[in-house]
């Protein structure tokens, strides 16, 4: 690699750190701006129910840079999913 190579590389990685640095402190004032997906919210988007697209893509956007909200969700999920197979589960054995 010669001289100008290496500070092209160092002045990209630089860059990409920089970048990394202002997307995290976008997010937080984002955060802080408009607040979290509510539970009631994250469930119903993991339901399929949201279907409006204004609001699907406000939450998808979110989901793409907010750490917490993205492991709600996972919890969100796992919750749905499990009263869902409750459900299954009680009408297999129901009488009704
Ligand atoms: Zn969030």
């Amino acid at each position: 690699m010669d001289v100008k190579t290496k500070l092209l590389a160092g002045t990209i990685r630089q860059l990409r750190a920089r970048r990394e640095r202002v997307v995290r402190l976008i997010a937080k004032i984002h955060a802080k701006i408009h607040g979290h997906i509510d539970d009631h919210d994250l469930e119903r988007y993991h339901l399929g129910v949201v279907k409006e697209e204004a609001e699907l893509a406000a939450l998808e956007e979110h989901l793409l840079w907010c750490g917490p909200c993205v492991d709600r969700t996972e919890a969100a999920s796992q919750y749905v999913d499990t009263v869902r197979a409750a459900a299954c589960d009680r009408a297999e054995y129901s009488p009704w």
